[in-house]
């Protein structure tokens, strides 16, 4: 496969790479990088992020040296940082250029390469290559590529193998298209060239915007270095152009998050569409939860494993009520603890109740349905949100929209159930509480875990019911307890997340920690947040699309533009386009593949210049950029694909 136990943690055994005095790998614990924003040639700006970065918890910096300049002005960097006390290594980030790399490899601990331009220009040709054309040009790519590996011999540098989605040579899209597999070629094509030099101080990514591709990528680069032999390189993860605040954070959580759980990774970088000292505290936390991971709860072996980790395709479920089949992941909104529930309160999880006109709306985050335990809604609920109840309670309140939530033995005991639908809680340790829901076609399975090492312990109880073809939809559920916000969204993206994109669940279920001194403007306030996080875990994983999608990069010394304030102007006018995907990128370097994922671009192409794309066709060239919002939103408009924002409902 591509992991030591899908149901055992253990970290993946790899190599050591040395990086300056901050080893990588082997026994050493994940670190945290993170990359600069400024300028390069900006040696006391570079200095003072560097500070605030190494200040929130990175122990690599990466830097950008699009040219010769800026890769010589690193050793002015390096000599900066250490006048004032900062002893972090550097590490150049280079694209197109090597000339810079080979000059960077003399000055800083690790230099980065893109396998997608390093040797290769982009033109999206698509290109027929015979065995022995294909050959040529890998031996152009040894001619170009074999003197930085002998500096980095020489000067003792790591190296990172970086492939990005966005960013693959025509030559790899001519022969495996924009898809996980062309990813890890584009990287084994270097990596081949470095172990016949005997060089092996490498570090390996695979990095995408879409979690989905990421995971795929990296479990299948695992799984070919161990099936050709290669040694077993660190892994550097992270989710590309994530975005920022929750968007960024879930997704990121999502991406790197699922493959930590499986041991893999050994240095994360998490890109925020913010300050870089905001994104070191976000890796440490998703990296943190696998300090004592190992030695969880025991989780039954999996004998024959029931699903292709390498592509995506949804667990088969029939349907039960709009649970399962082709319908969407459901969210479950956790009302139980709330007291009585008022009109007013379903505000928070997206349904308005509006007086005059004595009607419900609802925002594209109205939650599916209500879960409120023992104390049962007491007016007409707004058409389309269904409640459920405890089984006993539901006994003695019976009506068409509520249904009940049972136990494996109501089951087992013939209690009575519900002609359509029933919730049934089983807890994943539990495979023998199947055997009761066999006979039940109107079964939806409420699935728990206890152990800390829940994500696979959830997985495995969904192998048993594909091994059993049991196809009763699923619903993900965690216990949330007192976390923060962005606690929540880290944990539940990575235990919940990752099962989605592997096609596994049917619907989503926080569940909110009560605390006794929370105002009830409190505990609304969190139900809100937890709603939306349910929301945004969907849209990540790709399952189920309620909100514009900003697929922004994190910016750095090459950024055209300001991308927080872009962002933020873009968003403001079109994030009411629910489902449109948006790509902001601040240069060319991952632009135009990176839209191969997007329906929109606006990307920098040069001082105040902004070029902008339908896909990965190019509409508009070097558009000032005080116009070029305008000009999106009119591409949007003639696509058909504009709405005039409604009200804003809060
Ligand atoms: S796309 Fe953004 S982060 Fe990537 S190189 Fe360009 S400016 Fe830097």
């Amino acid at each position: 496969m591509y992991c030591d136990s899908l149901t055992s943690y253990s970290r993946r055994k790899t190599i050591e790479v040395n990086i300056g005095e901050v080893p990588l790998g082997a026994d050493h614990p994940i670190r945290v990088q993170s990359m600069t924003t400024v300028d390069t040639m900006d040696t006391r700006g570079s200095v003072q992020q560097i500070r605030r970065m190494v200040e929130a918890g990175c122990e690599y910096v990466r830097i950008t040296a699009p040219s010769l300049k800026e890769a010589q002005n690193l050793e002015n960097i390096r000599k900066e940082l250490k006048k004032s006390g900062i002893e972090v290594p550097l590490i150049a980030d280079i694209h197109f250029t090597p000339n810079a790399a080979e000059l960077a490899a003399r000055l800083v601990e690790k230099v980065r390469i893109n396998p997608g331009n390093y040797a290769d220009k982009k033109k999206f040709q698509v290109i027929e290559y015979t065995e022995e054309s294909y050959q040529r040009e890998l031996d152009r790519i040894r001619e170009r590529f074999t003197p930085l590996v002998k500096i980095c011999q020489e000067y003792g540098t790591a190296m990172r193998i970086g492939t990005n989605h966005g960013s693959l040579s025509d030559r790899i899209m001519s022969r495996y298209g924009d898809t996980p597999l062309g990813m890890v070629e584009s990287a084994l094509e270097f990596l081949r060239i470095c172990e016949d030099l005997s060089f092996n101080q490498i570090v390996l990514s695979m990095k995408a915007s879409n979690p989905q591709v990421m995971v795929q990528a990296y479990r299948l680069l695992v799984n070919r270095l161990d099936s050709e032999g290669l040694l077993p390189y660190p892994l550097h993860l992270g989710v590309t152009e994530a975005g920022e605040g929750e968007d960024g954070r879930i997704k990121s959580a999502l991406g790197i998050g699922s493959l930590l759980e499986d041991g893999l990774g050994d240095t994360v970088r998490v890109s925020l569409t913010e300050e870089p000292e905001f994104e070191a505290p976000v890796a440490r936390k998703l990296v943190d939860r696998y300090r004592n991971r190992a030695g969880h709860q025991k989780i039954a072996a999996v004998a024959r494993v029931p699903i292709d980790p390498f592509s995506y395709k949804r667990r088969m479920t029939h349907q039960v009520e709009n649970f399962g089949d082709s319908n969407v992941p459901r969210v479950i909104a956790d009302l139980s603890n709330i007291g009585r529930i008022e009109y007013g309160d379903l505000k928070a999880i997206g349904h308005f109740y509006l007086p005059e006109p004595d009607k419900w709306s609802m925002n594209d985050m109205g939650a599916d349905y209500i879960y409120t335990a023992r104390q049962p809604v007491q007016f007409m609920l707004p058409n389309g949100l269904k409640e459920i109840v405890d089984h006993d309670l539901w006994i003695d309140q019976k009506d068409l929209n509520r249904f009940p939530l049972m136990d494996p033995h109501h089951l087992a005991g013939g209690y009575q159930m519900h002609p359509l639908m029933n919730f049934v809680r089983m807890r994943a340790d539990d495979l023998h509480s199947l055997d009761v829901i066999a006979t039940h076609a109107n079964v939806v399975v409420w699935l728990e875990s206890v152990n800390r090492h829940a994500r696979a312990d959830l997985r495995r109880f969904v192998f048993e019911m594909i091994s059993r073809e049991l196809t009763n939809p699923v619903i993900l559920t965690k216990a949330v307890g007192h976390n923060s916000l962005e606690e929540l969204q880290l944990e539940a993206a990575t235990d919940l997340g990752s099962l989605l994109i592997d096609g596994i669940g049917d619907g989503i279920f926080l569940s909110r920690g009560f605390n006794q001194q929370d105002s009830r403007e409190k505990a609304l306030d969190t139900l809100r947040g937890h709603n939306q996080t349910g929301f945004t875990i969907l849209q990540a994983a790709r399952t189920r699309m309620s909100k514009t999608e900003y697929i922004s990069c994190p910016s750095c010394g090459r950024t055209l533009f300001d991308l927080q304030k872009t962002t933020a102007m873009i968003r403001k006018r079109t994030d009411h386009l629910k489902g449109v995907k948006i790509g902001i990128m601040g240069c060319i370097v991952n632009g135009p593949g990176e839209m191969a994922d997007a329906d929109y671009g606006y990307v920098g192409s040069g001082k105040g210049k902004i070029t902008l794309y339908k896909g990965q066709e190019i509409i508009k060239r070097g558009v000032p950029a005080e116009h070029a919002v305008d000009e999106l939103i009119e591409i949007i408009k003639g696509d058909g694909q504009w709405l005039e924002p409604a009200a804003r409902k809060e």
